[in-house]
């Protein structure tokens, strides 16, 4: 038996599809089309690669998109006054500092000084910490747990009471607020991470399984309970052979010919998680724009 295939570009193109449609009505009511600040440090090039399709979706949504690419030896101090900025800049709704920044700089602090209702990768403590309370209404929800999410209700619906569900990782990123939209949606929640004992006895345990290690196909079909649901969160670049060419291919965390096998649905990657990170995205920045003008985004999706 071969398993559901859950179609990431398949929801993501609803969601972009709904946050158009927001941006368009907003424009028509105000004058004034959702703002998009992408900040990028460096060159690293798949940094640039997600940047620049964060920015042509954004345009693609009808938002005023810009970006600001700043130089490898850009100072901390150079970096939050452009963060300053931006929060005191009232074309602009969202604000994304693209991770990793160069290793001389501190994430964190750059993070905290992004205005929490312009922190539309919600990664700063306010809206991490509304999520924790269990508020998922007032803040702005991380956009990858917030896509993979929507993945799982497209499975099990909104109310995932009974189930067991296991999220592999605890970052700050993904894990953690991966684990707590879980639990507010009633399943029984497991935090694996590299310190856990019998990880596969773990896995095997769970009706929905979420990895999210960087470890290319750790996750085999012994993992996997008969009929789970399996969301690969891994975004592994692996070399393939072309002849002279240097080419990469895109692998998940898990072993997806084999979990095919066993899993009820599964993500593939790429096309499964990725798309929906973007989505969200653009769906945080219009719920930002329309709370700068004292509205509700007409959007009908919710983590
Ligand atoms: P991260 O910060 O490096 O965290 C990795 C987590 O995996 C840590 O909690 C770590 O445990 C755990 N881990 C490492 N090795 C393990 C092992 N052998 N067994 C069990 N747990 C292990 O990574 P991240 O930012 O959360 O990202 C994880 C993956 O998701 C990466 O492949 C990343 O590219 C991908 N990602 C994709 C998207 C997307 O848009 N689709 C967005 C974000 C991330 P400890 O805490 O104990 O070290």
């Amino acid at each position: 038996m071969s398993a559901q295939f859950i179609d990431g570009k398949q929801v993501s193109a609803s969601v972009i599809a709904a946050v158009t449609e927001a941006s368009a009505l907003l424009e028509a009511k105000t004058g004034i089309r959702p703002g998009l600040a992408v900040v990028i440090v460096g060159n690293d090039p798949a940094s640039h690669a997600y940047v620049s399709s964060k920015s042509k979706m954004a345009e693609r949504c009808g938002f005023n998109s810009i970006q600001h690419s700043l130089p490898e030896d850009t100072s901390q101090e150079q970096l939050e006054k452009l963060v300053t900025e931006l929060n005191a800049d009232p074309s602009v709704d969202g604000i994304l500092v693209q991770l990793p920044l160069p290793s001389s700089l501190d994430p964190d602090a750059v993070i905290h000084l992004i205005s929490p209702e312009k922190d539309v990768d919600g990664l700063n403590v306010v809206n991490a910490g509304k999520i924790a309370t269990g508020d998922l209404v007032t803040g702005l929800v991380s956009c990858t747990p917030a896509g993979a999410m929507l993945l799982i209700n497209r499975v099990h619906g909104h109310d995932l009471s009974g189930l067991r569900a296991v999220v592999i990782g605890r970052s700050n990123l993904f894990g953690k607020p991966m684990g707590l939209l879980l639990l507010a949606a009633n399943a029984t929640v497991t935090m694996a991470h590299s310190k856990t004992k019998d990880l596969v006895a773990v896995c095997r345990d769970a009706d929905i399984l979420v990895a999210a290690v960087g470890r290319p196909k750790m996750v085999k079909s012994t993992w996997i309970k008969p009929g789970a649901t399996v969301i690969d969160v891994g975004i592994n670049r692996m070399p393939i052979a072309d002849g002279e060419n240097q080419k990469t291919r895109l692998v998940g965390d898990v072993d997806y010919a084999e979990a095919v096998e066993i899993a009820g649905a599964i993500t593939p990657v790429p096309g499964g998680v990725g798309p929906m990170t973007i989505a969200m995205l653009m769906a945080n920045t219009t719920i930002a724009a329309y709370r700068a003008h004292g509205l509700v985004a007409p959007l009908n999706f919710r983590p």
